[in-house]
């Protein structure tokens, strides 16, 4: 039997450290901590309110993070922000590319961005199409692709600087059920294959894999963190709907009426 020492294990990829935020009077993280692990999918759940885009706002930078700390591939964001920056792609909730540009010019605008230059940004650009299964729509305008195919668009800019940690924050939000698990299988495979970490939010159970770690975030707080399949054993209950059902009421009694 191998026995990895703390010293052999992989540093996080990400690492929320007793992280709060408050909006005024409301608090809406609280001592929030996870890590997630080199590699793999990773989900974020959340009844709505529970502080998810929140937290996601304090990762990307929107939202200064003021209260704890939050390092990527070990760099803190307070203190190495642009270092911390490099390592991170997002796709964010709400699409922003140009629909009146082409597919390839979206990702030249972008890598422009990132300082990339011209003959880098063409190359990469190409590359991330073909690795999207986007190639032959390059030259489309945006505003002609369906929802899943710009959904893929956003993945292939994120990814042109080559990042370790990619956020999707409910990505998959107003697609129609085949697209919404075409996309989740589609980054299921890049994680495969590419070897990059994804943090997966959304409030959709069935996008979750029996094996996928999750962190539950309910009022605030963590209130779970394990494999999915974990959390129907500690609840005792059958399926991942159950046990979310189930560990959201226990947090919503213990803390009482409003
Ligand atoms: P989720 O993404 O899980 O739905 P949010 O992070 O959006 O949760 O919200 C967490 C809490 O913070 C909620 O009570 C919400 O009403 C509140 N909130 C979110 N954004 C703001 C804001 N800009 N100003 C004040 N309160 C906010």
């Amino acid at each position: 039997m191998s026995v990895t020492t703390p010293a052999e294990r992989p540093a996080p990829m990400l690492e929320v450290d007793d992280v709060s935020h408050r909006y005024g009077a409301l608090q809406a993280l609280e001592r929030v901590g996870f890590s997630l692990a080199p590699g793999g999918f990773h989900a974020l759940l959340g009844p709505n309110g529970a502080g998810k885009s929140t937290l996601i706002a304090l990762i990307t930078g929107l939202l200064r993070c003021r209260s704890g700390d939050i390092r990527i591939a070990g760099h803190s964001l307070s203190r190495h922000a642009r270092q911390a920056r490099r390592r991170l792609g997002v796709v964010f909730q709400q699409p922003t590319l140009d629909l009146d540009l082409s597919v390839r010019q979206n990702l030249l605008y972008h890598a422009s961005l990132h300082g990339l230059g011209r003959r880098q940004a063409r190359e990469r650009s190409d590359r991330e199409l073909a690795r999207q299964h986007l190639t032959a729509r390059a030259d489309d305008k945006v505003r002609r692709l369906n929802g899943g195919h710009r959904r893929r668009l956003e993945i292939a800019r994120a990814l042109l600087h080559d990042p370790a940690l990619l956020i999707l924050d409910e990505a998959s939000v107003g697609l129609d059920t085949a697209s919404r698990q075409a996309l989740n299988e589609h980054v299921r495979t890049l994680c495969r294959e590419r070897g990059v970490t994804v943090l997966w939010t959304t409030h959709l159970l069935d996008e979750i894999a029996p094996e996928d770690p999750v962190v539950v975030l309910c009022g605030g707080r963590v209130i779970a963190d394990s494999r999915a399949q974990a959390l129907c054993h500690h609840t005792g209950t059958r399926t991942l709907q159950e046990a979310f059902g189930r560990l959201t009421a226990d947090h919503s009694l213990a803390e009482g009426p409003p």
